[in-house]
């Protein structure tokens, strides 16, 4: 082999080897920006804050909010240990449930699962007699249904505390005749004024993770 061979092998070998660094190293250092930028927990995006005067509550960190909600099982008598996660369940027309259904005896108390405001009272084909409640921090929906009645004197617009009694469990929409529950979906909203809007999160782990 001749000294321009060896040459011009030794060139080639050069830049395969500053090719393989330099493709090693962008593979090293991309995927670690987004990773360390995160903080532990990652936050759910929870879209836009509402300006001031219109949230009296502050807006809390979106990485604990979750944490802070320390919500009831809704269901008066009910304990978390008791909940089935019924969250992934199907649905008729290939819907998924998106909520938990808490099986109890007919007129049980439907307790409130947080502090917050009722927004709407709503008759529903599939979820009968509903409550839409709006959580204090204005960025959940909390959904209540197949509801017997209402507690007396609830009305659009009321603030209720946590526990207070707001309705009692029924069989109405779809709930099928004399399967008393409570169906409870949590949604999360970007604008409070579309309640119906909401995405979804699973209740089971909220109602099952309260913190003491
Ligand atoms: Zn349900």
């Amino acid at each position: 082999m001749g000294p321009w061979k060896l040459r011009i092998l030794l060139s080639v070998l050069f830049l395969v080897i500053v090719s393989i660094v330099s493709i090693l190293s962008t593979f090293r250092t991309t995927p670690r920006v987004p990773a360390i930028d995160l903080p532990p927990s990652a936050p759910i995006a929870i879209g836009t804050p509402l300006p001031p005067s219109e949230s009296p509550t502050p807006t809390p960190e979106p990485a604990n909010f979750v944490g802070r909600l320390n919500l009831i099982v809704p269901v008066a008598g009910v304990r978390p240990d008791q909940l089935l996660d019924t969250y992934s369940d199907a649905r008729s027309e290939g819907r998924t449930h998106d909520a938990i259904d808490i099986p109890a005896a007919a007129e049980t108390p439907v307790l409130a699962a947080a502090d917050g405001k009722i927004i709407k009272l709503f008759q529903s084909e599939r979820g009968g007699t509903t409550i839409y409640q709006l959580s204090a921090n204005q960025e959940m929906i909390f959904y209540y249904a197949h509801l017997s009645h209402y507690a007396e004197g609830l009305a659009e617009g009321n603030l209720v505390k946590q526990g207070e009694v707001i309705a009692y469990v029924g069989d109405t929409g779809n709930a099928g005749a004399g399967n008393y529950h409570l169906h409870f979906s949590i949604a999360l909203v970007t604008d409070p004024k579309r309640y119906w809007e909401g995405a979804n999160i699973n209740p089971y782990p909220l109602l099952q993770n309260r913190a003491r």
